[in-house]
């Protein structure tokens, strides 16, 4: 039973295997969080590693047979480091966490107490849930439950960071920690605005680049390394790795002398137990490949391909977020049109386009967005460049015209039609013909 194959011993999840892995590559995936990781990592995750105990640190583990253990893991962190071009002997990395969310959780286990204060941008500004997520009825993220939080915000005018407003707010907020970094935030990061301002307060600075660590290790965008003491990010977006997280830490400094241990600590057993050794291997893969001269163009890529679906959407008369992008994202304002984020992103789906609904900047909240999100990175993994994004965007305006045309025919026998033929065995392909 050990050594047979899935089909044979499970044919329902191999068939379900079988049919998302012909939804990845059938479709057109614009998932900006997503992207499409190498065989060689996905090789490495599914790897006899998942059986292995290891809790602790390289020589310091709670469990025998860590040999091998130790050897892969040191190699991750120094696979790390190189990728993002740090100084082993002033940043250190651990690479333990589960995925994003437990690595900002650990991050901020380590740096600040139990009701202390932060600051992060607010949700619906495109910010993520653990930076501090909250809503009037509800603190619903560990990071809003054991922490006090407040939010600071875009300029409404112009859709950027409002630095000035937060320099403001943190006068009076006083917080222990400032995180900067977003889910859906097309533009780059002043960090060192960022740094001024936690300077004045005494706060620590953390980026989460769990969206742009592929384009920062790219040499890209901004660095976060020159200004944060602490930089979090996941492994599985642009970075193209399997899903997990990292937590890097600055050792040179004042305040820094024991940040390792802190983290460490933090990671296991703060917020964690074993590490999933079979996705550190894959980590390492993924690395690995990121430190290539072509990881460098495809992240040149993913940008670019971003600028040119933003583009081509303003050309088809769309309104953006910011009017463009930096980076490999592109926020799409549906609200002009009178269509909802939620609406567009299931005729997509029917046309085997995926995206997500996503709040833009006034929206009242994050559960009724009047946008959508767009990103790149996995259209780029599969050698996409700007002539073929413009063809995508040709197919969003189509389907923009079919929500537009199904909103009005709301009821009618032409919408049940369409619904019943879009989503027999062929969805996808026969939408895309009706469109
Ligand atoms: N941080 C940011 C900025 C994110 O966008 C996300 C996920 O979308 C996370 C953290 C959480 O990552 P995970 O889903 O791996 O927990």
């Amino acid at each position: 039973v050990l050594y047979m194959p899935l089909a044979e011993i499970d044919p329902e999840v191999k068939n379900i295997i079988d049919k998302e892995t012909w939804r990845q590559f059938s479709g057109l995936e614009l998932i900006a969080s997503e992207n499409l990781t190498s065989l060689a990592t996905m090789e490495a995750n599914g790897s006899i590693l998942t059986n292995k105990y290891s809790e602790g640190l390289p020589g310091a583990r709670y469990y025998g047979g860590n040999e091998y253990i130790d050897e892969l893991e040191i190699l991750c962190r120094k696979r790390a480091l190189q990728a993002f071009n740090l100084d082993p002997a002033k940043w250190g990395v651990n690479v333990q966490p589960y995925s994003g969310s437990t690595a900002n959780f650990a991050a901020l286990t380590a740096l600040i107490q139990p009701q202390d204060r932060l600051m992060g941008l607010g949700l619906p500004d495109g910010g993520h849930l653990t930076h501090g997520y909250y809503t009037a009825k509800k603190k619903m993220t560990a990071s809003s439950i054991y922490f006090q939080s407040f939010p600071y915000a875009l300029d409404p005018s112009t859709q950027l960071i409002d630095y000035a407003g937060l320099e403001k707010q943190a006068k009076i907020f006083k917080p222990r920690l400032i995180i900067c970094g977003a889910s859906a935030y097309p533009r780059d990061w002043d960090y060192a605005a960022l740094k001024a301002i936690c300077d004045k307060e005494g706060a620590w600075l953390m980026a989460d680049i769990a969206h742009t660590s592929g384009l920062v290790a790219a040499q890209q965008l901004n660095n976060p390394f020159e200004y944060c003491d602490v930089v979090t990010t996941t492994t599985h977006k642009t970075l193209r790795g399997p899903r997990a997280g990292l937590v890097f830490f600055r050792k040179d400094g004042p305040n820094h002398e024991d940040l390792e241990k802190r983290i460490n600590d933090a990671v296991f057993p703060a917020c964690q137990g074993g590490p999933h050794n079979n996705t550190i291997a894959a980590v390492a893969t993924a690395l690995l490949q990121v430190s290539q001269p072509e990881f460098k163009d495809y992240a040149r890529q993913v940008i670019a391909n971003a600028k040119t679906l933003g583009s081509s959407l303003i050309d088809h008369g769309y309104k953006l977020q910011t009017g463009g992008t930096d980076n490999h994202l592109v926020l799409w304002d549906l609200r002009p049109l009178g269509l909802t984020g939620s609406k567009v992103e299931k005729v997509c789906d029917l046309l085997g386009i995926t995206i997500n609904k996503n709040a833009v900047s006034g929206d009242a909240s994050a559960q009724t967005p009047g946008g959508i999100r767009l990103g790149t990175s996995a259209l780029t993994s599969r050698n996409m460049q700007e002539e073929d994004i413009k063809v995508v965007a040709d197919f969003l305006h189509r389907a923009i015209q079919l929500s537009l045309l199904l909103q009005k025919e709301a009821g009618s026998k032409m919408l049940k039609d369409f619904v019943r033929v879009a989503t027999t065995e062929t969805k996808g392909k026969v939408g895309a013909k009706m469109v």
